[in-house]
């Protein structure tokens, strides 16, 4: 099952399409049985209700037809207005570690022995579709980041890694838009990567039971049709159960939170010369079973 989350007459919607299809999706929230809880709006309420929820959905959808074609709704982020910050993974991507490395003149093959983690603002949050803000007064340097990311389902402490994806709901797309040049400046990388509207999220959130292995997932992104990341969730350092058992190690991750999980080689900044984000720009990333994302820079937004 896929899960994302349309606007329609002003509301948001729970849509959900199959496996095989998405070019249509029924309106889940429309078609919920009424009972003790309301229907679900987005993805982390959806997470919340656990498998009786997802039963529903299912049921629903085995039900009925999907008869809503997708290109005629407006597409949100699946979780449109997050509880808490977006988690992040820093450099995560064998190549990517070199990129960096190289570009700021460190030995290339340096990796960190643990997990970098740092969060974005809810603030942050848009949909596919949705304008990036080139806060061209601002930062010198905006870039983009392709990022699989972890939608959490049962959640939970402690998690072991032989366990983690029992505490998944699904998986997503993110764009870490990021200052690099405010990520610099002021030390921790917070401000760099929280400015309003740098974390486009989305269309779709599949099911884990439609990605089976998400550590074996082609992952690309073109700016304006340009080829700029073109690698493999596999190659990152630590994989999908090692960041949920790292970062729940003392801290409680609950149904709905989001975990991005790092960006390959071919970022912005690194290219020689850097070619940063700027208006008119459009930046697509495609993750393999996941879906398409896309978004625009402007000046205006
Ligand atoms: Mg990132």
């Amino acid at each position: 099952m896929y899960f994302c989350v349309f606007e329609h007459n002003g509301s948001p919607k729970l849509g959900c399409a199959t496996d095989s299809d998405r070019h249509s999706v029924i309106n889940l929230t429309d078609a919920w049985p009424t009972g003790p809880e309301s229907a679900p709006t987005d993805v982390a309420q959806l997470a919340r209700m656990g498998d009786s929820g997802l039963a529903i959905a299912q049921e629903l959808l085995h039900s009925r037809p999907a008869s809503l074609p997708v290109q005629d709704v407006r597409l949100l982020a699946p979780i449109p207005h997050p509880a808490k910050n977006i988690f992040c993974v820093g450099r995560n991507y064998r190549a990517h570690i070199i990129e960096g490395n190289i570009a700021k003149g460190l030995p290339p093959e340096t990796f960190p022995e643990h997990i970098e983690f740092f969060s974005k603002a809810t603030t942050t949050v848009i949909g596919h579709g949705a304008g990036i803000p080139s806060y061209a007064g601002l930062t010198g340097m905006l870039d983009y980041e392709a990022e699989l990311a972890i939608v959490m389902g049962a959640g939970g402490r402690d998690i072991p890694v032989a366990s983690a994806f029992d505490a998944v709901f699904g998986y997503t797309i993110v764009n870490d838009v990021t200052a690099r040049d405010l990520q610099r400046r002021h030390g921790q990388w917070f401000k760099g990567k929280s400015l309003d509207r740098t974390c486009p999220m989305g269309p779709w959130v599949a099911h884990k039971s439609v990605v089976p292995n998400p550590n074996a997932l082609s992952i690309r992104l073109w700016v304006n049709g340009d080829l700029r990341q073109d690698s493999n969730t596999s190659d990152m350092i630590f994989d999908v159960p090692a960041v949920i058992n790292q970062l729940s190690a003392g801290l409680t991750l609950q149904p709905g939170d989001v975990i991005a999980t790092g960006t390959p080689s071919g970022v912005g900044y690194a290219m020689q010369p850097p070619r940063p984000l700027q208006d008119g720009d459009v930046v697509t990333i495609e993750i393999e079973s996941i879906g398409t994302l896309e978004n625009g820079v402007h000046d205006d937004v």
